[in-house]
This record gives structure tokens, sequence and C-alpha cells, in this order.
């Protein structure tokens, strides 16, 4: 017994990344510091048709500077999805305002249409849909909501790139999405995010936030405001640029790795659901097993550990958090979460590795199956 031990996530990278990098570290200095920055940044921003697009160190800025670029602060309520990881959602006690975590959808896992309405109130100030584990949400009834109440809806689309909803991609929804280049996501820079917007006032205004209060171009140092700094390095976005020029190929593999698994499972596990006339990137592979087995997530887990196999626990109700125990809405949230509270003791998210294979899968497929056929 000497089996490989399977990640539960991981890039693909080619000869193409290292020659960007190597060309950054190379020259991206001095006068050329900012080429690779640029050019990831155009090709990010014609990939979601977006006008604009800021490359950030991380997705948990790019939500920071939304938040602040959009003046939520102190006394506002953000209304976000209770079953999301929680840098969807501590941005918003970076800036002072109030989480409200709404029902997740049994079907999609994301942000449900019907609780984000019954969540408003006079002090709602932005709404956070999340595409959960490259799942997209009802898009048109949250944009609907949001523009009757004039609300700014934030995309976080960290877990979606390269998936649609009706003909349009992950990036393209709302007031501004956001992206992470985590080194577990699909498009990786190591670390590294991405905010892309139509929104001209709000991309001027993250450009002064994420540079300590200095106007784009500021040569002689001189800081209007106290900002923030979250920039990506040239050799960061040397590697993004040489993943972006791959999306396709990524994603295709993402899809194939689903498919293995869809052979084998479906029917007796829930799996990622394909959005209506779009495309499923299916960042991580996600199973909610049936209520009547009583297989819980730690039993799913420590089953396929105990054979070499990684996985990771579907998100928590942030609600059930010891972070927002103190959190008056996360009270309520408990109460009224009945989908969230749900699903999420039910499910687990399969190795999806982008050095994943057939046979990788048929042995993480025959654990599982095992452990469903014993209760
Ligand atoms: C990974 C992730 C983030 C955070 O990304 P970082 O780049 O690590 O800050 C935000 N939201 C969701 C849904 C994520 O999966």
């Amino acid at each position: 017994m000497n089996k490989k031990r399977i990640p539960v996530a991981g890039p693909w990278i080619t000869q193409r990344e290292v020659r960007y990098v190597t060309d950054a570290v190379t020259s991206n200095w001095y006068g050329n510091a900012s080429d690779y920055i640029q050019r990831f940044e155009m090709s990010f921003a014609t990939m979601t048709n977006r006008t604009f697009a800021v490359s950030l160190p991380s997705c948990t800025a790019a939500i920071h500077l939304a938040l602040s670029g959009l003046g939520v602060g102190p006394g506002d309520e953000v209304i976000l999805p209770d079953v999301t990881w929680i840098a969807s959602a501590a941005p918003v006690s970076y800036v002072g305002a109030t989480p409200v975590f709404v029902d997740i959808d049994a079907q999609t896992w994301c942000i449900s249409p019907c609780s984000l309405e019954a969540a408003l109130t006079k002090n709602t100030k932005a709404v956070i849909a999340v595409d959960l584990y490259g799942n997209m949400p009802h898009f048109q009834e949250i944009l609907e909501i949001a523009a009757e109440h004039s609300l700014p809806v934030i995309e976080d689309a960290a877990e979606a790139v390269g998936s649609s909803f009706m003909g349009q991609v992950a990036g393209s929804f709302g007031t501004t999405s956001v992206f992470s280049f985590h080194g577990s996501k699909t498009l990786t820079t190591g670390e590294g995010g991405m905010l892309v917007t139509d929104d001209e006032q709000l991309f001027e205004r993250v450009l002064v936030l994420r540079d300590h209060g200095r106007a784009p171009g500021d040569k002689m140092f001189f800081n209007a405001e106290v900002g923030f700094k979250y920039k990506m390095s040239s050799m960061q976005a040397a590697l993004g640029l040489a993943q972006l020029e791959r999306l396709d190929e990524l994603v295709a593999r993402k899809r194939e790795i689903f498919t293995w698994y869809r052979e084998r499972l479906d029917g007796r596990v829930q799996l990622n659901t394909e959005p209506p006339r779009g495309l499923n990137s299916y960042w991580m592979v996600t199973a909610v097993v049936p209520e009547s087995g009583g297989l819980r997530t730690e039993n799913l887990m420590s089953g396929l550990e105990a054979e070499g196999i990684d996985s990771r626990p579907f998100f928590h109700p942030l609600s059930s958090l010891p972070a927002y125990r103190e959190i008056v809405s996360a009270a309520r949230a408990r109460q009224q979460n009945v989908i969230s509270y749900s699903v999420s003791p039910r499910g687990i998210n399969l190795p999806s590795a982008l050095s994943l294979t057939e046979d990788d899968v048929d042995r993480v497929a025959s654990v599982l199956l095992k452990m469903l056929e014993a209760v």
C-alpha cells in the first residue's frame, strides 16, 4: 500500500507561465515596471466584458475597496449569502458596516433572491452575490431586486472564472465584480485579485484608495487622504497573463474532471448545477449527500482521509461561526436560513486539482460510494 496522496486543489503551470515570469523578473523594472500589469488588466477587462480592471493583492482587498469605493460605512447593512468563504464577508466589518446573512438556494447553493428581498431594510447599502464553487446565482432576479431599491451589487466571482449565466460571463454582473487568484483557484498568481467595473467613478476612487490616497500618476508623493496599499507585482501579473491566455484550456480540464465524477456519482449525491443557458467552470466539484443516510461532512472527510484523499468541508454558515457570535443579525440567520443549515453539514468539496487524473477520480468515487452503501 503506497498510494499517492490526492490533493484537493492546485494549479496547472506550463512553460508559458515560466517564460512570462522570467521575463517580468528580468526586465519589468524602471520604465517597464508596469508592462505586465497593464497587459493583465486589459486582457482581464476584455475577458469579462468590462471597461475597467484593477489588479490587486487579493480578492479580499478587492471587496474591501469595492465597499469603500461605494461609500459603505458604519450604520450600513450589506446583504450576502450565509454560506460562502469568510473573505466575502470580512471586508464588511473592515468598513464598519454590518453583514446580514441570508439563505441560499437549494439548487444553486448561491444567494436566494427571496431571502435577499425579505432582508432589505432602510439601512441596506449593498448586496454581495457569490458564484459558489463555479455555480451561478439567479442574477436576473437579484439585479432586478437591487435595481428596484437602487442598491449596488458586488459579484464575488472568486470561484467562477470562466463560468457564465444566460450567455453572460462571470465577472460581468452588477456594479462591480471581484476575482481571486489564490493558489487554490482555477486561474492563479499565487496570491492575487482583480476588481472589474464599468463605473468610471468607482474605478477612479479605487485607484486612489489602493495607493495610499495618491491620485494616479502622482509624482510628488502627495497624499490627499489616508488610503490603503493594495497592489499586485509585475511577476504576479506575468503569471496571471499566461494563465489567462490559457483560460479555455484550464476550464476545459475542470469540466473534464467534473464529468469523470458525474459519470460515477450522478444520482447518488447532489453535484454542482449548470446555470441556465450558461456554463459551470466547476472550480470545486462539490457533493451533497442525502439527508436519509445520516452521513455528515466530518464522516465523509475522515473516510477519504483514511485513504490518503484530501477534501474540504462545504463552507459553514457564517452565522454559525465564532467570528460572528456577537452579530445580532447572525442570531436571526441561525433561525431563518433553513437551506444553509441543511445543505452545509452534508456537503464536501472533492479533489479538483488541475493535476487530477481519471484514475484519481476513480479512487475518490469508489471510497465515497462505499461509504454511501454502508449506511
Ligand atoms: C478565495 C475566495 C475569496 C478570497 O480570495 P483571496 O484572494 O484569498 O482574498 C473571496 N471569496 C470567495 C468566494 C473565495 O472563494
